[in-house]
């Protein structure tokens, strides 16, 4: 890298969506700088089966595929470094992005830096985690087809979350630590519709249990506000307590909303900065999937050559 020459373009992050701006801005010519993170591959990396990605009749192992899309980025010749960055200088082009490493100017940047589901922190959460434990429904409610699961969380996510669970599985339980939901009105309506959904209100779930080697959780454990304790038997544990997106870094210097997530025009990853995109789980709190990542990776790239040819910079 020549450090006095700015980058075209910068793309931060690793998952689908920074390698989808990756394979379509190397294929455009714009010898794409990509900067990993520290999760090399995002969230997919923690999966194992996707069946929901395209192109593939039988299901993929999320750290292969994504190391499929590393592969593609590389071979068109986009540049990866297995840095973090840590500051931007998005006032003037070209930015600047300062990382563990080094300060790398840039003349465009694709922001691609996903969300992260929040965990109860439980015991057993972890080492169930993709063997019975869930922060997807739409991603994992299919392996419980028929089955009894569970969800956690009163707002939005949850009921969803809910609402897509209880036209696939046997039987749903909500559990709220309190004895109302904070979801809009006309989600709870519905879901209270579902003859197959019952509710466990008041309640903290405090122990999923299982049997670890055979890698299949059975039980969860659920105390309520009078202290009493319960053993639920389920198949699939839904925790749908919402997202963190990785946007930290950008705060007071992109316009973002009350969670996080930045802001980008309808129907484009357009930032309010030009020549900033945002691209994936960053900008995304409703669909959240691989494929709407990388949609949204491949919109950002070709804006950005878009931009960038305005400039004259290419
Ligand atoms: C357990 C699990 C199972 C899932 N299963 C499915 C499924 O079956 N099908 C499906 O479609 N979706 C699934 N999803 C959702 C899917 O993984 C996400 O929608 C998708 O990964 C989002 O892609 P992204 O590129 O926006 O971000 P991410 O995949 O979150 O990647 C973000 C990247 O940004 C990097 N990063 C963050 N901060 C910085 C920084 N400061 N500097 C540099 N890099 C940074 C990270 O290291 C990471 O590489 C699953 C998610 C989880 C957690």
């Amino acid at each position: 890298m020549n450090i006095n020459k700015p980058e075209n373009i910068t793309i931060i992050g690793s998952g689908p969506a920074g390698y989808t701006a990756a394979i379509y801005a190397a294929r455009a010519g714009l010898s794409p700088l990509m900067i990993s993170g520290l999760e090399q591959g995002g969230q997919l990396m923690i999966t194992t089966d996707v069946e929901n990605y395209p192109g593939f009749e039988k299901p993929v192992q999320g750290p292969w595929l994504m190391e499929q899309m590393k592969n593609q980025a590389e071979s068109f010749g986009t540049r990866i470094l297995l840095d973090f960055v840590k500051d931007v200088d998005l006032e003037t082009l070209p930015f600047k992005l300062k990382t563990e490493k080094q300060v790398i100017k840039s003349n465009s940047i694709v922001i691609a830096t996903g969300a992260k589901a929040n965990w109860l922190g439980i015991k057993g959460e972890q080492e169930f985690m993709g063997f019975g434990v869930s922060a997807c429904a739409t991603c994992d409610g299919f392996f419980f087809k028929g089955k009894d699961v569970a969800v956690v969380g009163g707002g939005n996510t949850a009921v969803e979350e809910a609402l897509f669970l209880s036209n696939l599985c046997k039987k749903v339980y909500v559990i709220h630590r309190r004895d109302n939901l904070r979801a809009e009105k006309i989600l709870q309506e519905r879901l209270f519709k579902k003859e197959n959904v019952n509710f466990i209100w008041d309640s903290n779930v405090t122990e999923i249990i299982g049997d670890l080697e055979k890698k299949k959780l059975h039980s969860i454990t659920i105390k309520n506000k009078k202290n009493e304790v319960n053993q639920l038997p389920i198949d699939g544990f839904f925790v749908a307590i919402g997202h963190s997106p990785a946007t930290n870094l950008f705060k007071n210097k992109l316009q973002m909303d009350n969670d996080g997530y930045i802001f980008t025009e309808p129907n484009s990853t357009k930032t309010d900065i030009e020549g900033v995109f945002a691209a994936g789980d960053v900008t995304d709190r409703l669909y959240r999937q691989a494929v709407t990542a990388a949609g949204m990776g491949c919109m950002s790239a070709i804006e950005a050559e878009s931009f960038l040819s305005s400039r004259k910079i290419i």
